[in-house]
């Protein structure tokens, strides 16, 4: 199992298929990507042999994010290529569900196991405003037929924002009533480009979790190796709430995952500097040289990010590594 020497362990890979994305997020890619590294994205076979070295170190769960990761004409055969792989027990992704309705009984069908869906608002209008698309109907279509279809996990993810969608909290809380659905609500976090709008919209999780304690949600017990969220219970909801504060006290103590980008580049952590190809190593069949670079990367992993310092790091969007 990799570790780093603050005995963290890593039993979880985020990998970004695209930097492109048909959504412009106005925290995220607000003006859209262009789409020029489309050629240079990791091919399957990389990917086939990446997933493998990573099983090979003890990683059990894989995230397919972006960008957009449904805009991958391959994405049926990554999917089914992950889940293949021995040692990965979850193949799960992360999407802005813009092809949710038309491609989740393919994605089933390849064997994804969790989805989560990024929805900002629950009001269409404000939908609209955030995301660039109009499309809410849509997507909570999509997400109701996900739901029937039987899959195992679905959550649904809500950046913060004080201006868009602080006020929607008790809608949000009706939505999960009855819907065995998990919603995250996700602290909004300063990159790179986006330094304006966190001055403007930042909302702290904090803030969430006392409004969550009042309106009569209980804070669950995590197990050891469950990773950042706090997940809230409510006796009288069948759906859950987590709550993702990267600006809290101890936030990476409970750091499980690594990153790695489209263009084969292993990020570790959101908010560093460091970043390092390792896609030389995936010419070819060698899952002992992946091995020995991830170790010998862990080493300079840092026990924390310095969001509070403002310190963003390499990061200038999360298309860039997928949040
Ligand atoms: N395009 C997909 C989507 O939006 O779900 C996957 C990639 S997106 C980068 C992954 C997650 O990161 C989304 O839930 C998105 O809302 C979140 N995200 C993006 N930028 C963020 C930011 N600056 N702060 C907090 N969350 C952010
Ligand atoms: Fe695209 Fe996801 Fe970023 Fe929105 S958050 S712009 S959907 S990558």
């Amino acid at each position: 199992m990799l570790q780093d020497q603050f005995n963290r362990r890593f039993s979880y890979l985020r990998l970004s298929l695209t930097e492109s994305c048909n959504f412009r997020c106005s925290y995220c890619l607000p003006d859209g990507n262009e789409c020029s590294s489309r050629a240079e994205e990791l091919t399957l076979p990389e990917i086939k042999r990446l997933v493998t070295a990573f099983a090979l170190c003890g990683t059990r769960k894989i995230r397919l994010t972006g960008g957009e990761p449904s805009l991958r004409r391959d994405l049926c055969d990554i999917i089914a290529t992950c889940k293949a792989v021995p040692g990965i027990e979850q193949v799960a992704m992360t999407t802005n569900g813009y092809r949710l309705k038309r491609d989740i009984q393919s994605w089933l069908d390849a064997g994804l196991d969790a989805l989560n869906v990024s929805v900002d608002s629950l009001d269409p209008a404000t939908f609209a405003l955030v995301t660039g698309q109009d499309r809410l109907p849509d997507i909570l279509e999509g997400i109701d037929l996900a739901s029937s279809l039987g899959i195992k996990k679905l959550k649904l993810n809500t950046v913060l924002l004080r201006q868009h969608n602080a006020g929607e909290l008790p809608d949000f809380m009706a939505f999960v009533k009855q819907r065995a659905v998990t919603l995250r609500f996700i602290e909004l976090m300063q990159t790179g480009d986006n330094n304006a709008f966190f001055a403007r919209q930042h909302l702290s999780g904090d803030s969430i979790k006392q409004q969550l304690l009042a309106a009569g949600w209980l804070l669950g017990v995590k197990d050891a190796h469950a990773g950042p969220a706090q997940e809230f219970f409510h006796p009288q909801h069948q759906g859950g709430i987590g709550l993702i504060m990267p600006y809290s006290k101890d936030f990476c103590a409970d750091c499980n995952r690594l990153r790695v980008s489209s263009l084969g580049e292993l990020y570790l952590c959101l908010f560093t500097e460091q970043h390092r190809s390792l896609r030389h190593l995936l010419a070819q069949d060698d899952p002992e040289a992946v091995r020995q670079f991830l170790q010998h990367s862990l080493l300079f992993k840092s026990s924390s990010h310095a969001l509070a310092e403002q310190k963003t790091g390499a990061t200038r969007h999360l298309a860039m590594i997928g949040g």
